[in-house]
């Protein structure tokens, strides 16, 4: 995973994600934008963010697709909802009375947030280096 916090990379999904997300659930106990399946584990992105931050890091590319094989084999291989086959129950439907994954549905703009996240860290960390006084 690179250096920047898990906190960074939360706000920014909050930001580009949990504002969009169908699923959002406000609770008047939480700071405003924060959703309430956020802390109760039942987001399937806030719950696994650790895996599939490192699924993300592990790739650097211009197409979306060796994201997403990256994930089905960090994340998608050890969920409940996957067979043996690589079926996911939630995925590979087409039965509308199935929920959906929320995950896979906002991947592409997750990749997008963790990547700013990232940049925006290298960014820092050089300014950081220029300033530092020469000896
Ligand atoms: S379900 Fe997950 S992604 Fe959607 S608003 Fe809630 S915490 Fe955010
Ligand atoms: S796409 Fe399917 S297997 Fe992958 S995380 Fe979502 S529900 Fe689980």
């Amino acid at each position: 995973m690179s250096q920047a916090s898990l906190e960074d990379y939360r706000e920014a999904i909050r930001a580009d994600i949990c504002n969009h997300c169908s699923c959002f659930v406000q609770d008047p106990m939480l700071p405003s934008g924060r959703c309430k399946l956020e802390p109760s584990g039942a987001c399937p992105i806030f719950f696994q963010l650790p895996e599939i931050l490192d699924s993300v890091s592990a790739v650097h590319d211009e197409s979306i697709e060796p994201y997403v094989t990256k994930l089905r084999a960090r994340v998608c291989a050890n969920c409940e909802n996957q067979n043996e086959n690589q079926v996911c129950r939630l995925r590979d439907s087409d039965d509308p009375s199935l929920s959906w994954c929320i995950l896979d549905t906002y991947f592409t703009i997750l990749v997008e947030a963790v990547e700013r996240v990232d940049r925006k860290r290298m960014i820092s960390r050089a300014g950081a280096r220029n300033r530092k006084p020469k000896n």
